[in-house]
């Protein structure tokens, strides 16, 4: 297959290992796996053979946190852990060396308070972590905890997302929450195992596909602007319930409206 015109800026986000992955040849992805980390070495030399350039591996692990497995190597792509829980944080502090590399971060839910004392706990002792704070349900409460820590404690401490990538790009005219979390229309594109291309997460699971292959893709493809439900903003200007007014507008777009609604 030859290089797909991919429009500006978009990053394939595929599955691994999948048909779709075998077929890509000189993108950008992000490769999603449910494999232990035991898989990271494979991925890196098939993405060596397909001149790929990952820009992250994204693990889905049923695995706490003190039982990963992990073969990091010398040099690799960043690998986001996306986990249930942290586990005995006795173990945890064990692993610390391997977990503290800039190149790791652990993202749990932000449905369970526990949760967010964890990434609290990861970040003061210098791993890089993350809420997902991109989707409902959450604990808001333990969420706004985290936030104050995350954003006005003088403590050093490693990244804690999305609230670094919040400080880091709040002058832009908006902010995408989804973006640390690949549900960003305006960044990424999302493959089936198949290889037919969604523009969302959520678009994907519920097979709401753009094209049928990474090679129809062109610069004309729609973007997050072009589709109304997936910008998640649209229907909050066409009709006032109001979102547009609400003062966390630039960084929510109206994300949370429906859990409010509910
Ligand atoms: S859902 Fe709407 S009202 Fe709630 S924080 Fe987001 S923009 Fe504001």
């Amino acid at each position: 297959m030859g290089r797909p015109m991919l429009p500006e800026a978009r990053t394939l986000v595929c599955p691994f290992p999948s048909t779709a992955f075998c077929e890509l040849r000189d993108v950008s992805v992000v490769v999603r796996t449910t494999e232990s980390g035991d898989f990271l070495p494979s991925i890196a030399s098939a993405a060596r053979r397909q001149s790929l350039n990952v820009e992250a591996v994204w693990m889905h692990s049923s695995d706490s946190v003190s039982d990963l497995t992990l073969s990091l190597g010398e040099d690799g792509p960043p690998v986001v852990i996306e986990t249930t829980r942290l586990g005995p944080v006795a173990e945890v502090l064990t692993r610390l060396d391997e977990l503290r590399t800039a190149r790791v971060n652990i993202l749990v839910s932000p449905a369970i308070r526990e949760n967010c004392v964890a990434v609290q706990i990861l970040a003061s002792l210098g791993v890089n972590a993350a809420i997902g704070l991109h989707s409902g349900p959450v604990d808001w409460d333990a969420c706004t905890d985290l936030a104050y820590y995350a954003f006005y404690s003088r403590t050093r401490k490693a990244a804690i997302e999305p609230f670094t990538f919040m400080a880091k790009n709040y002058r832009r005219k908006c902010v995408d929450i989804g973006e640390p979390f690949l549900d960003s229309p305006r960044r990424y594109l999302h493959l089936s195992p198949e290889g037919k291309v969604a523009l969302t997460p959520a678009h994907l699971s519920r097979g709401g596909f753009l094209s049928e292959t990474v090679g129809s893709i062109s610069e004309s493809t729609p973007t997050g602007e072009d589709v109304g439900d997936a910008s998640h903003s649209l229907a909050h200007l066409l009709e006032f319930d109001g979102c547009s007014v609400c003062q966390g507008w630039r960084l929510c777009g109206g994300r949370f409206a429906g859990e409010r609604a509910g």
